[in-house]
């Protein structure tokens, strides 16, 4: 298919309908699978959320088309299209409200930028107090939030029963002694996310590879000039490592050395109900999120294993924990039975926020350490990635995730803060 038959394909009530009568076969397919180009102007490597985020805006706003997303499998695979899809912006300290604020903002209009229905809900995330330090927290952010515009709110016991009634607030080994509310959090398709991108970079004549891994940075006197693939040699006037749980690999490949650390994930899901959980609950104490996606199946996150790994299983121990505390708070939902569980590589940073910005070689950019809490960013992070590659300077919202803070000290500890950031 060619660039002017993708930019024809807009979703309205008139093209379901056409579409429909013709029983749903005549969908032309969302984006190209071309052969590589010998050359382009940025590549992107790891076609996840961020990756492809940063594609979309890079032809969007600065116009910059002779791009590549390169990526080693399929679109969304890594973690991606493996999270719970919780997004907020109540974060504690202004940086990181800055950053994840502006993904708020543009999670709002993202369907309608997109003209693809990526399932954003605002139907509030709940955070729940369970210890005195609990609830001091949760009031130390609450205030930084407001200082910062951000919406969060406490609630007591009973405020957040009545939020949420299938929440257990009486004889509970983890007390629920009240909460936090975002109103404005909620969750969305993580799937959609990536294919909306991927289709709107696609669009603009970003050139999408699949099933292509970067097995080599070219470095030639301290500058990248280009990545060794599995499908040959591809020249790139500015690179952007987009990788995620793998970015400390392909950093390597240029010789730089992150601080990284990469632990397995896990979630599971439980089979399909009618709709019985209306909003997002976590508890980063007893480190359990949950919620129901449109589908009818309850949506619930675990923690990290404890030991550094590149396998997409955690340990069994982990989601077993998980769900005693999940039926602790929801015995209601004893007699669910799990359908399936996974896991993601999450690469962690020593203060748990992102880095965003330049390394030590030259044209070369990484945007990575969102851990167990990226999904939520993903059109900021691709927004001012996108600025970074295209300008060559950090955009004012990523300046301070740069990676040189772990040498100056300027850290932004958002670890210390909530203990687990998702
Ligand atoms: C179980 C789980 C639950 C989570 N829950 C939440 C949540 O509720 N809310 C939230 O905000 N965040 C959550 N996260 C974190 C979130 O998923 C990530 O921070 C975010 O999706 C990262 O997006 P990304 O595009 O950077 O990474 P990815 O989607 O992982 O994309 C990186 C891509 O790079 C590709 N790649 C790697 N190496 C190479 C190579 N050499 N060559 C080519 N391609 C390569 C990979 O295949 C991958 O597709 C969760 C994560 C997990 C695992």
């Amino acid at each position: 298919m060619d660039q002017h038959d993708q930019s024809m394909t807009r979703f309205s009530i008139f093209s379901l309908a056409k579409n429909a009568l013709s029983g749903h076969a005549n969908w032309p397919e969302y984006w190209r699978s071309p052969e590589p180009k010998p050359a382009y102007d940025v590549v992107i490597i790891g076609g996840g959320g961020h990756g492809l985020a940063t594609a979309y805006y890079l032809a969007k706003v600065h116009k910059i088309t002779n791009v590549a997303v390169i990526e080693k499998g399929w679109l969304g695979g890594g973690n991606t299209g493996r999270n719970t899809t919780i997004c907020r912006s109540n974060y504690l300290y202004d940086e990181s409200a800055a950053l994840y604020n502006h993904a708020m903002n543009l999670w709002e209009g993202l369907s309608a930028e997109l003209n693809y229905n990526v399932m954003f809900s605002q139907r509030g995330v709940l955070m729940l107090a369970h210890n005195t330090h609990d609830m001091q927290v949760a009031r130390r952010t609450i205030y930084a939030n407001r200082l910062n515009g951000v919406d969060n709110e406490i609630l007591t016991p009973e405020q957040a029963k009545e939020f949420c009634p299938p929440l257990n607030i009486e004889n509970l080994r983890y007390p629920v002694m009240g909460a936090a509310l975002q109103r404005r959090g909620g969750t969305a398709r993580h799937d959609a996310v990536a294919w909306g991108y991927a289709r709107g970079a696609d669009t603009m004549g970003v050139d999408i590879i699949q099933n292509c891994e970067v097995t080599g940075i070219r470095v030639e006197q301290g500058r990248a000039v280009g990545v060794e693939t599995s499908r040959g040699f591809i020249k790139a006037g500015r690179i952007g490592c987009v990788a995620a749980g793998h970015s400390s690999v392909v950093a390597a490949m240029a010789g730089i050395s992150l601080p990284l650390e990469s632990y397995p994930l896990q979630a599971l899901v439980s089979e399909p109900v009618k709709p019985a959980f209306p909003c997002v609950v976590m508890s980063n104490t007893i480190h359990a999120y949950i919620s129901q996606s449109d589908k009818g199946e309850l949506v619930i996150g675990a923690g990290t294993d404890q030991y550094i790994s590149y396998s997409q299983r955690g340990g069994l121990q982990i989601i077993e924990h998980t769900l005693e505390a999940i039926l602790e708070l929801f015995p209601m939902f004893s007699r669910m039975r799990m359908l399936r569980s996974w896991a993601g590589i999450v690469d962690v940073t020593p203060d748990r926020s992102p880095i965003i910005g330049k390394t030590p070689v030259e044209n070369f950019f990484i945007n990575c350490g969102w851990g167990t809490g990226g999904f939520k960013a993903t059109p900021g992070s691709g927004h001012v990635f996108a600025h970074t590659l295209a300008t060559g300077e950090p955009h004012p919202i990523n300046a301070p995730f740069s990676l040189d803070r772990f040498i100056n000290g300027r850290l932004i500890d958002e670890a210390a803060a909530a203990a687990v950031a998702h």
